[in-house]
């Protein structure tokens, strides 16, 4: 290994999905030295069957069914492999610590009982993933993520320890770099007691980042089933193009804001170390992808149009608020407690309005009857659902006169319910009826983009 370069492969879920998708990937692997560290999801699904049990709410025989489709997209995977005896071993009893943990109903009434649970997708991804690359004649090892990726103990949205990381990964995994490939589980970490914790959904990207950082790599790649990132998402307008750089802030804020294609902390490594990230198709990579570094040679004042989706919107209102202080310091005193992770804010004379981004199969805490209770408490509340926020990302914004009256223009038609503006130069963001977003970010791109 050339130890001046180093680069971290991450392959999400539809890229790991089958056997010809690991080959393609196992292909990308083999034909870049550089690359050393490999970054797994679980196969495409595998997650939300699990999130699906982990949630705690399926009869025993849904419990089977739902065991018997993850089981099906492993097998699958797993009768491809020429020399598979060992490795359908070792699958089995994966599989049948799934099937318990799956049925233990005690044990998922906790966050830690479903991480436990939920990291089996990436542990039987990267087994199979392995035995892959080898076929192809790359020389691997299946890494436990566990040893390396610390966190706290915030089961479901663990915290990652940068330090303990660093050390773990100099340790443990960098002398073995020259030797073989490492094939890595993204996603799942594990706290001070070992006990297995999970990053929240989509962390994959996360881990790798990560893993640059620890190991000093110069690249981060993020295959997936998109040829980089797009203007806008190309299923809500075919005129959305590829962008072949981003800036750090512009990927930050575009995770961030509902681009699925990274996790919205990837880029706070990839910034601490300053290291390029690059996301491509595994499927085509021939056709190139989105590299984001710090510095880009354009920075335009528009980029990109995101659209996130399920998001609530809670008003709390009190006429005494009128002035007085500690209002808002106990409201969100409240969503604290529970775990409430508040987005938007705006505020006017007598009532504050909140978004809270409540995707289906999230792990994270939903507003539920308890939480309305407690801050009917000390105001009135009004919980709207059904709700869009579209941003659009870019750059200075606020300084130049015209460039925002330019996407004001492009959403006459509309009916905003709620604007953020002015908070950060890379974005300004609308609340809209879920029904209108579509026609809000066609709009949009229409103006800003065509
Ligand atoms: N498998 C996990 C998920 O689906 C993590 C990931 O794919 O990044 O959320
Ligand atoms: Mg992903």
């Amino acid at each position: 290994m050339n130890s001046t370069t180093l680069n971290i492969a991450k392959f999400g879920g539809t890229s790991v999905a089958d056997f010809a998708a690991m080959q393609n990937c196992a292909k990308i692997v083999a034909s870049n030295p550089a690359t050393r560290v490999v970054v797994v999801s679980a196969s495409a699904g595998v997650t939300n069957y699990l999130v699906d049990l982990a949630n705690n709410e399926l009869t025993t025989e849904q419990i089977n069914n739902t065991i018997a489709s993850i089981e099906k997209i492993e097998f699958a995977i797993l009768e491809k492999l020429n020399d598979n005896a060992a490795t359908q071993l070792e699958l089995q009893s994966l599989l049948s610590e799934l099937s318990e943990l799956a049925h233990n109903t005690k044990n998922l009434q906790t966050d830690e009982g479903k991480d436990a649970l939920l990291c089996m997708g990436e542990r039987m991804s990267s087994l199979l993933f392995t035995e892959v690359l080898k076929q192809e004649g790359c020389a691997a090892l299946n890494f436990d993520a566990r040893r390396v990726i610390k966190t706290d103990s915030q089961f479901g949205q663990g915290t990652p320890d940068i330090e303990q990381i660093a050390d773990h990964a100099k340790q443990l995994m960098a002398p073995a770099l020259a030797e073989q490939v490492l094939v890595t589980q993204g996603f799942i970490g594990s706290d001070s007691n070992n006990k297995t914790t999970t990053l929240g959904r989509g962390g994959s990207d996360y881990t790798a980042a990560l893993l640059a950082e620890a190991l000093n790599a110069q690249t981060c790649e993020i295959w997936t089933d998109v040829i980089g990132v797009y203007t806008t998402d190309p299923r809500i307008t075919n005129k959305a193009r590829p962008l072949p750089e981003l800036s750090f802030d512009e990927a930050a804020e575009m995770a961030t804001f509902g681009a699925k294609v990274l996790h919205p902390a990837t880029m706070v490594p990839a910034l601490r170390k300053n290291i390029r990230v690059f996301v491509g198709s595994s499927r085509e990579p021939e056709k190139g992808g989105t590299w984001i570094a710090k510095d880009c040679s354009q920075e335009p004042y528009y980029r990109a149009i995101t659209r996130r989706k399920d998001q609530v919107m809670v008003t709390v209102k009190t006429p005494s608020m009128l002035y007085a202080s500690g209002f808002l310091s106990h409201v969100f005193g409240i969503l604290a407690k529970h775990q409430i992770s508040v987005d938007l804010v705006t505020t006017s004379e007598i009532s504050v309005s909140l978004t809270i981004d409540n995707p289906p199969n999230s792990v994270r805490k939903k507003i539920n009857q308890q939480i309305i209770k407690d801050l009917r408490e000390i105001c009135e509340v009004v919980v709207e659902e059904g709700f869009d926020l579209v941003t659009v990302v870019g750059n200075n914004m606020h300084s130049e006169a015209g460039v925002s009256s330019r996407i004001f223009q492009a959403l006459n038609a509309h009916n905003l319910r709620m604007i953020c503006y002015g908070a950060n130069p890379h974005n300004m963001s609308f609340l809209v009826k879920e029904d209108t977003s579509n026609q809000v970010v066609t709009d949009l791109h229409s103006e800003l983009f065509e």
